[in-house]
Parts: structure tokens; C-alpha cells; sequence
């Protein structure tokens, strides 16, 4: 086996959806030029966009920063990174320091924020309050609304004009399949390259991965010599999508090009769903937080219910 581009033997990757064989500096550079060349395409960045990267230290993360820091070096964006640590015990340290040294070793700016310092109590905690509560919420509803308004907040704070995520094509087209089996057209319409806000206060998001499987995303970081950390978070028991995950890693062994087609599929269809359905979400004005002062949807954000909650159960414990 041979390289198909320069001809080298050592090869790392033989692509059976479009049959390319790589040695690893051609296998590198395809990724990078694939993933720049999404950039442009989806207009996902513009000159002078201050790109925020919201950095876990996994693969996905890493390999974003790394090939963002190419538009940084020819002087196209500005580039900073933001590592949550929401306080899960044994597995975000060792993320926490990865995001360190990798932001070290490419001069971008880092910013770490805890939910410790930040609302004085860690997902750890919330999770042991749960084990006590009737109704006890999953972790991921927690965090995720959290983890937002961290992001929404510094990216404003630095004047970010962008915040860009690592997901992946195998993280997208379990969405798009998730949503369809569930038939939850209303999220099925916000799957996509970026966000269309709904308020000009929440910075755009972008996936500048889309395209990439989550395989070859791995053997980037491995071949770029970053190291970063593979494990899960142990809170991560969303089923559904582990399940459908597994049936679509299934499927690809014997159907190659089956995420392209599904994700490719999903974009010719979304903008006649989109158009149908976008027009049943009017009459959801943005609204200002009352106590946080933060968009919103209602007189309280989600945040700060969360937060008047938590307190309280905190304050029942002492
Ligand atoms: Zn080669
Ligand atoms: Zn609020």
C-alpha cells in the first residue's frame, strides 16, 4: 500500500468512502485543508473575527485549535480559548491541563473558568443533591446551561465575534438521526454549520469539524503529536445517542459513505423544513434576564431558576 498522493509507504489511513490512502503528513494536510476549506465555503469566519474556542482538551477540541491556529498564523482572525471546569472529580483535571499546555505550546490566549469560583459549587455537588431530590435532573441539563452562559459571557467579555466548537460529523449525523427517529423537527432545523441567533447578544456558533469523522479527528491529534484525553465524562449516559452512535458505526463497516450521504441528505432537505417550520417559532421575543440581565426567553432565565434552586437545596444541607 502506497500513498496516493506522494507515493510514500507509510501509510496511516486507507479512506474506504473515497478509497485515498495517506501517509501521515498527506493525511495531516487533507484534514487541514478540508477543514479550512469549510471555513470559507460556510462562511464560517470573516477577516478580523476574534474567534473564541471553547477547549475541553479532547480530540475534538484540540485538533479545532490547532487548525484555527493556522488563520491565526497568516494573521486572517484573532484567536483566544475558554476550558469550563464544571468540577467533575478524576476527569476534568486532566482536561483542564491538557487545554494548558496545548494553548502554552501554540501562544493563544487561555481562559479557564470553574463553576467552583463562579457559582460555588461544583457538578459533583448538584449531582449529590440530586441522589436526595423526587425528581432528579441528568447532569448534562445542569451543565449545559451553565456551560452556556460562561460561554456567552466571556465571549462578550473579550469581544469575541465568534465561538467555534469541535463537532464532529459522527456528533452531527447522531443528531440529525436522533431527531428524526424522535420526530423533534423544532431541534432538527438548528443542526448546521452555525447558529442563526435568535438575539444579537448570543455570539454566533460555529462547527468548523462538520465534515470530519470523529476516526480520523482521533489520528489527526495523535499524527500532529498533541496529546489529549480520550475518556468520557462519567455523567455522559445519554443512551439514546450512544445507541444510535453504535447503529451508525455499525452501518458505516458495510455502507462507507453512509454519514456524507446522511449529512449531505439532511442539507438539501433542511431549508424546505426550515422554512415550514421556523414560521411556528414567532412570538418568542427576547427578553432580558431580571436577575442576571442576560437574553432570554422568559422574565427568568433558565440560569438563574437553576441557580435559585440549587442555593436552595444547598441551604436546606447546612
Ligand atoms: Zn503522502
Ligand atoms: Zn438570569
Amino acid at each position: 500500500m502506497v500513498c496516493t498522493q506522494c507515493g510514500s509507504k507509510h501509510v496511516v489511513i486507507n479512506r474506504k468512502y473515497n478509497g485515498q490512502k495517506l501517509c501521515s503528513s498527506c493525511f495531516r494536510k487533507s484534514i487541514e485543508k478540508q477543514v479550512l476549506k469549510t471555513v470559507k465555503k460556510e462562511k464560517l469566519v470573516t477577516k478580523n473575527d476574534k474567534v473564541l474556542v471553547a477547549l475541553s482538551g479532547g480530540k475534538d477540541s484540540v485538533a479545532l485549535l490547532k487548525i484555527l491556529n493556522i488563520l491565526k498564523e497568516k494573521n486572517i482572525i484573532e484567536l483566544e480559548a475558554l476550558t469550563i471546569d464544571e468540577g467533575i472529580a478524576g476527569y476534568r483535571q486532566e482536561g483542564v491541563r491538557i487545554a494548558k499546555e496545548t494553548t502554552a505550546k501554540l501562544g493563544i490566549k487561555h481562559h479557564i473558568v470553574s463553576f467552583e469560583d463562579k457559582y460555588n459549587f461544583t457538578i459533583d455537588k448538584i449531582m449529590e443533591l440530586q441522589k436526595k431530590s423526587d425528581n432528579p435532573q441528568h447532569a448534562c441539563t445542569y451543565c449545559g446551561v451553565f456551560r452556556r452562559q460562561i460561554f456567552n459571557q466571556i465571549a462578550r467579555d473579550i469581544g469575541a465575534t465568534k465561538l467555534a466548537t469541535g463537532h464532529n460529523l459522527d456528533d452531527e449525523v447522531q443528531s440529525i438521526v436522533m431527531n428524526y427517529l424522535e420526530g423533534n423537527i423544532n431541534n432538527m432545523v438548528r443542526i448546521g454549520y452555525k447558529t442563526e441567533s435568535s438575539d444579537e447578544r448570543f455570539t454566533q456558533k460555529i462547527k468548523p469539524l462538520r465534515k470530519i469523522p470523529e476516526k480520523e479527528i482521533g489520528l489527526y491529534v495523535l499524527e500532529s503529536g498533541f496529546e489529549v484525553h480520550f475518556d468520557g465524562c462519567p455523567y455522559a449516559h445519554e443512551s439514546f445517542r450512544m445507541e444510535i452512535g453504535d447503529f451508525i458505526r455499525e452501518a458505516t463497516l458495510k455502507h462507507p459513505t453512509i454519514m456524507y450521504s446522511t449529512l449531505n441528505g439532511f442539507e438539501k432537505i433542511k431549508p424546505a423544513i426550515k422554512k415550514e417550520y421556523l414560521q411556528q417559532q414567532k412570538g418568542s421575543a427576547n427578553k432580558t434576564c431580571k436577575k442576571c440581565g442576560e437574553p432570554s426567553s422568559a422574565d427568568i432565565c433558565k440560569s438563574c431558576k437553576f441557580l435559585d434552586e440549587i442555593y436552595e437545596q444547598l441551604g436546606d444541607e447546612q
